[in-house]
């Protein structure tokens, strides 16, 4: 550490004031005030600085948001003009807000067909605990109440509210707080590694194997009792597990089937992550909700909401009386101009078209490359979404004793190296802002190699291996 000083102030100081005061996001507390947290203070494009002033190529986009990258004016811009005219009114009164109503018209355009209408919320777990109110609503008002069950994969991120949490799959999350609450319940994910291999079944086999998890767990509850299915396109937080392409065409002939709602949660997927402007476009399904957020705003601002297709729309429309739900910041003003903004922002840049045809292909190439290191099982991209999964011995496929926590090991080589690369299980994963170009993809996969050899050096000195 240096005697570098950020706002007058030393890191060791201001790290002191973080460990009294703030208590952190997932985070153990005592841990990390005995080791004190980074201090982020400034970003421009794809990098960050911190307060020793140490450069860190950020290849998470903050948490999965910073689509454009960081110090964007267009996104500056339309916070400041906003929060001059008119900062904040609600939409609750019969009254509207030229911001909420222009964010709404542009994701008309830009969301597939069946979606002209949307709901607006602060966050991604918010948009979630709306998806249960509205399908919930939606099959009283069709006049089948009894469609309560609402069905999710283990180990999906939904969010971090009693809802939200619930919907997920995360079972260390259900162990605090009791959850899931009533009416949730959980198939297994679409995780050829994990399951897939062990089942001896090929990618594609399966995705219908998985597919029909769900059909067997409408049969078992009985299909009159099941309200939706939601899962994440490609699950995010649960280290970038990207489905064979078989799962998600079988996903919706089940849900049609037996007339059940799909709700694709797309505050990963959504706005370009995948070379599609939404992931269902990726994977072939026509969702009757899609859950939105981080990308929306570039996470300058939060903002969250539900795209609500045709079918909910008439009905909550047409059936008529009042939605009993709603947040104060449903359509914030400073949100819904930077949304705005944002998403010009990724049509005249052109991001969506580039991650699908140029940085997404290209990324996929260098992970072709660094699946060939020793320690690496096996590689997985997704336009700008990539995961490898750490083995300790390449030839079996064997992993590494959990105790050792190999992908901790690995991710302080990268925290050490300027690289910020995110650690899920035995997952190293990834997903860059939509704005980093070939010649970063380069420098990134660089520091991602440089990161591995540093963890197998280790591995070798202390007998991993
Ligand atoms: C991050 C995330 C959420 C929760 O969003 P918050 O804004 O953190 O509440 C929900 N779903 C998915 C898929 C996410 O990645």
């Amino acid at each position: 550490m240096t005697d570098h000083l950020y706002r007058g102030r030393s890191t060791r100081d201001w790290q002191a004031a973080d460990a009294a005061h703030f208590l952190h996001p997932f985070t153990d507390f005592k841990a990390l005030a005995a080791r004190g947290a980074r201090i982020v203070t400034r970003g421009e494009g794809i990098y960050l600085w911190d307060s020793e002033g140490q450069r860190i190529l950020d290849a998470m986009s903050g948490l999965w948001c910073v689509n454009v990258g960081y110090g964007q004016q267009p996104l500056i811009d339309a916070a400041t003009r906003q929060l001059q005219e008119l900062p904040f009114y609600n939409s609750f009164f019969q009254t509207s807000t030229p911001p909420a109503i222009e964010l709404a018209e542009l994701l008309a355009q830009l969301a597939p067909p069946q979606f002209q209408h949307f709901f607006f919320a602060g966050s991604g777990s918010e948009s979630n605990d709306t998806v249960v109110r509205m399908v919930r609503r939606y099959w009283a008002l069709m006049g089948q109440p009894q469609r309560q069950v609402i069905i999710s994969r283990w180990n999906g991120y939904h969010g971090s509210t009693m809802a939200g949490a619930s919907l997920g799959g995360m079972r260390g999350m259900h162990e605090q707080g009791g959850l899931p609450i009533p009416g949730i319940v959980h198939i297994e994910q679409p995780h050829w590694w994990e399951h897939g291999r062990r089942l001896g079944l090929s990618r594609e086999d399966f995705g219908l194997q998985a597919a029909r998890w769900l059909e067997d767990k409408i049969l078992e509850i009985g299909a009159e009792n099941v309200a939706a299915f939601i899962g994440e396109p490609v699950q995010g937080a649960g280290g970038v597990i990207v489905p064979p392409d078989s799962y998600w065409p079988e996903i919706q002939r089940i849900c049609d089937r037996y007339g059940i709602l799909l709700v694709s949660d797309e505050v990963i997927c959504g706005f370009g992550r995948t070379g599609q402007w939404f992931g269902c476009e990726r994977f072939g399904t026509k969702p009757d909700l899609i859950t939105f957020a981080k990308g929306v705003t570039s996470g300058y601002v939060p903002l969250g909401g539900v795209m609500v297709g045709q079918r909910v729309a008439e009905a909550l429309i047409e059936k008529g009386g009042e939605f009993t739900h709603g947040y104060t910041y449903s359509g914030h003003p400073v949100a819904c101009a930077v949304g705005v903004a944002n998403l010009n922002l990724i049509r005249e840049l052109k991001l969506v078209e580039r991650v699908r045809e140029e940085t997404g292909p290209y990324m996929a190439e260098l992970y072709g490359q660094i699946a060939e290191h020793p320690l690496v099982g096996e590689v997985q991209t997704c336009g700008l979404m990539g995961a490898l999964t750490l083995v300790r011995d390449k030839g079996t496929n064997e992993p590494f004793a959990p105790e050792l926590d190999i992908a901790m090991v690995c991710r302080g080589h990268c925290f050490g190296n300027g690289l910020i690369m995110r650690a899920v299980g035995e997952r190293m994963i990834v997903a860059p802002p939509l704005v980093i170009t070939r010649a970063q993809l380069d420098e990134m996969a660089a520091l991602i190699r440089h990161c591995l050899d540093l963890t197998l050096a280790d591995a070798q000195r202390n007998g991993w291996l």
